[in-house]
């Protein structure tokens, strides 16, 4: 087998035009914090119906000015999906807040609404209650986020979304009887949004990652937490400027920048922003259709939601299976198909279980990790290559 290609289970999309953006920067007077990062947050704002954008380095640096934004600071809580890269938690630790999980939705694989509300009821009573809470849109399905608004109203804490696999995918709240049509990033029922442009994503640049938001005051801070907390506006400083050089640092800020080198790479990814996730559409319905007598489970879809297919995460149903999990897992990287496995629930690992995390605690995320397996997805993936994915996994399957 091993002679037939290696097919990724995601992978980044250039094309001429892509590359012609970024040598033009290379050739211009600015290749960081020059135009090309104004037109790539204007092109993702205006994509969202979001008001504000903040490009910076990595979607990890994002969510981390975005807690600090939100007013996260020892003594609070922070409280995410398990099922989550582990960037959507150390956020607050990096803030020197504590972080807890809240279990999964055995369906949806994001956070559990119901789970969500027991949680904050209890947390109430023990005033654990959280300050900011990070829904995390797994695969690019949306959290349920009208109803995780409501919470957060009812209890008061604050909504960052990780829509590191997001970007491109609709929510669709029901209202007055009627589907409204939202993207996800345009901060209707949060406080900001975040999204990841690492190459595995649904557009890249390379490194880097972006805030919106619809609230002035939370821009303002998040522009001077991306550039080290300096400001060179008058309104907010501190007595008057000693001259047209000045400028003021006013709290402890990161140099979490992008360069223009990657902005224009992401403005011009986000031409084909709509291409890209037409085509993980019309792959995910394929292998749905293909995968359908397989004894797994396929990834079920709210039907508020419209998924950008970041990811197609199967589920074995290893009652029917004579293998085990790593067997059907190894069997397919053997071969040569990259499988891979999202997501290790964040609180078994070592750091957080030294933090008093154990096995048991989030029993709905374990035992999905027991049985998913995320199958080849990315915008330039052929119907040859799907089909080999589809053929593998059936012959695997059915030993
Ligand atoms: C990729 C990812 C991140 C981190 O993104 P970077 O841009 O690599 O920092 C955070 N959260 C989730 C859910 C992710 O998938």
């Amino acid at each position: 087998m091993s002679d037939s290609e290696w097919i990724p289970y995601g992978k980044q999309d250039i094309n001429q035009q892509d590359i012609d953006s970024v040598i033009e920067v290379l050739r211009s007077p600015w290749i960081t914090q020059g135009p090309a990062i104004e037109r790539f947050e204007a092109k993702v704002a205006n994509h969202c119906g979001a008001k504000y954008a903040v490009a910076v380095s990595s979607a990890t640096a994002a969510l981390h000015i975005a807690c600090l934004a939100a007013g996260l600071q020892p003594g609070d809580w922070l409280w995410t999906s398990p099922n989550t890269f582990v960037a959507s938690a150390n956020c607050g630790l990096y803030c020197g807040a504590q972080v807890d999980f809240v279990d999964i939705n055995p369906r949806t694989y994001n956070l559990s609404i119901a789970e969500l509300e027991r949680k904050l009821a209890q947390a109430e009573r023990t005033s654990r209650s959280p300050k900011v809470l990070i829904p995390v849109h797994m695969a690019g399905q949306s959290c349920e986020m009208e109803q995780i608004a409501a919470l957060s109203r009812k209890y008061g804490f604050k909504v960052i979304e990780d829509a590191s696999h997001g970007i491109g995918a609709q929510y669709q709240n029901k209202h007055q009887n009627k589907y409204q049509n939202q993207p996800v990033g345009d901060c209707r029922f949060s406080d900001m949004t975040v999204f990841s442009f690492h190459p595995v994503k649904i557009i890249t640049t390379g490194e880097g990652g972006m805030v919106v938001t619809n609230n002035p005051d939370l821009y303002e801070k998040l522009i001077r937490l991306r550039t080290h907390g300096i400001t060179r506006n008058q309104n907010l400083m501190v007595g008057d400027p000693h001259g047209t050089w000045y400028y003021q640092q006013l709290e402890l800020g990161y140099n979490y920048r992008i360069t223009d080198i990657q902005a224009a790479l992401g403005a011009s990814q986000m031409d084909r922003l709509t291409e890209f996730v037409q085509r993980r559409r019309d792959l995910a319905k394929r292998y749905d259709r293909l995968l359908k007598d397989l004894p797994i489970a396929l990834p079920w879809q709210h039907p508020d939601t419209l998924s950008s297919w970041h990811l197609y995460i199967i589920r074995l149903q290893l009652k029917q299976i004579s293998l085990s999990h790593s067997q059907v897992f190894d069997a397919l990287r053997s071969a040569q198909i990259g499988v891979n496995l999202h997501y290790i629930p964040v609180h078994i690992q070592p750091y957080y279980q030294n933090l008093g995390f154990k096995w048991g605690d989030f029993p709905a995320a374990e035992q999905y990790y027991r049985e998913a397996i995320s199958i080849p997805l990315f915008s330039g993936m052929s119907e040859a290559q799907q089909d080999r994915v589809i053929s593998t996994l059936t012959r695997i399957l059915s030993k």
